[in-house]
């Protein structure tokens, strides 16, 4: 029988992330926006401490890579996590330490002892970052076929060079912790996708620097990167997966859609609790004024604000079961490609429309720094970018419906 019922494993995490979001995010929302490179370590360590305590639990990967006791549920819980935290606050949601994007990709394509080595970081002493760089200059939406960051095989080493840009995290990953970065390369460039390969990339390797951090218009805290490799040497298993390249398959780089699969329903959790935010925020605003929404009545019988509230509200409800759906097959091990992009499609429409629309509806207080709506505003925005924009994901959704090949469909 589907159950809608929040399952008791994932309540505990509901209670206390919604008490770090409260009392941890929310008071210092405002200042981080405005001081757009300054790090967030009152945050970070007290959600470092709180992994250790909970064995592990990381913000993509769940149970710390652990088998669960139990059903197993730890998508879900992942989503529930970075929709409140989001709530709170999505860029320092993605400041988060122990295991985003990076560790995503390990977990995806690593072996059981790549997994053990690079993963157990994060468990230590001091919090610890990853993040995952597969954007250059010339290769956004058009990865892998376009990249240019080479690997050429040297005995028992693998040489890096080439340029990473948008890299989120990959300040903190590099430079801030004893993380690493999870680059895509080609081992072999006359292969096109075929040739594409992830190697792990740590912190202190020499010939990689981290040479800008982009000024942006929302989630303003989370650094993103441009990360330069030059010589850069990694030992021989740091490449995830095969080093063999197979001409006629693209086995190399389908560890990134796993990736993807697996993170773009949590990219759409933290839409939607950007929008609840929103909406929350302009519910509380009416109440403020004495307008209360009358759920019970008659759609005829609304004003028109009541209308607008309770359509947003059903825009964000749906496109959080379509969410909740995709990291519930990730959890019961189906197949979620085809649902792992239209929770993103849908929330990235959702958060931006909703967040766009409170703006307008709050009239001067909208725009103004006295609340926090015109951040959520600029913070909706990126959700409908990063790990595939709306076209691309609409792309992969009308090739898996249509049942096109993405040489047919593109
Ligand atoms: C804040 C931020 C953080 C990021 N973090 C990371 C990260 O951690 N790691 C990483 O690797 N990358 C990251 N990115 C990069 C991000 O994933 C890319 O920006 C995105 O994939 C788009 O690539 P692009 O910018 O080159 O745009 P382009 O690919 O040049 O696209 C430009 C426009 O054309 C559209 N378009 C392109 N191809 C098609 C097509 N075939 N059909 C229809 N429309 C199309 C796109 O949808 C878009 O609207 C980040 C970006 C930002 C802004």
């Amino acid at each position: 029988m589907i159950s809608f019922e929040l399952p008791e494993k994932i309540q505990q995490t509901v209670t206390l992330m919604q008490t770090v979001a409260e009392n941890m995010m929310r008071p210092v929302s405002r200042h981080f926006d405005e001081h757009e490179h300054e790090i967030p370590w009152d945050y970070i360590t007290f959600m470092h401490e709180a992994s250790r305590a909970m064995g592990g639990a990381s913000s993509m990967v769940p149970n710390g890579g652990k088998k669960p006791e139990g059903p197993r549920l730890g998508y879900q819980r992942l989503a529930y996590m970075a929709e409140i935290l989001s709530w709170g606050d999505a860029a320092m949601y993605l400041c988060t330490p122990g295991g985003m994007l990076g560790s995503a990709a390990v977990q995806a394509t690593g072996t059981k002892d790549q997994k053990e080595r690079f993963l157990k970081r994060f468990q230590g002493e001091k919090p610890a970052f990853d993040a995952m760089a597969l954007t250059e200059p010339h290769a956004g939406s058009a990865m892998p076929a376009e990249v240019r960051t080479t690997a050429v095989r040297d005995g028992e080493q693998w040489v890096l060079n080439g340029e990473k840009i948008f890299v989120t995290s990959g300040h903190k990953a590099l430079l801030d912790s004893d993380g690493f970065v999870v680059i895509w390369a080609t081992i072999d460039p006359s292969a096109g996708r075929a040739g594409v390969r992830p190697f792990v990339v740590e912190a202190g390797t020499p010939g990689v620097k981290v040479t800008k951090l982009e000024h942006k218009m929302g989630i303003r805290v989370s650094d993103t990167a441009s990360i330069v490799l030059q010589e850069a040497r990694v030992p021989f298993d740091n490449i995830l997966g095969s080093p063999e390249v197979e001409v006629k398959t693209t086995e190399g780089f389908k560890g990134a859609m796993v990736t993807f699969d697996a993170s773009r329903p949590l990219v759409a959790a933290s839409a939607l609790g950007i929008a609840r935010a929103a909406l929350e925020g302009l519910k509380e605003f009416l109440q403020e004024q004495g307008i209360t929404i009358r759920y019970g009545l008659p759609r005829s019988r609304m004003s028109d604000i009541e209308r607008e509230v309770i359509d947003m509200e059903v825009m964000h409800r749906s496109a959080w079961l379509l969410t909740l759906k995709s990291c519930w097959m990730l959890d019961d091990r189906r197949a979620n490609n085809l649902e792992a992009s239209m929770s993103k499609i849908r929330a990235g429409d959702v958060v931006v429309k909703i967040t766009q629309r409170v703006v307008e509806l709050m009239g001067p207080l909208g725009i103004s720094h006295e609340r926090l709506f015109e951040k959520w505003f600029r913070d909706a925005k990126i959700n409908d970018l990063y790990e595939g924009t709306g076209q691309i994901n609409r792309l992969i959704v009308a090739r898996r419906i249509l049942g096109y090949t993405r040489r047919e469909l593109d």
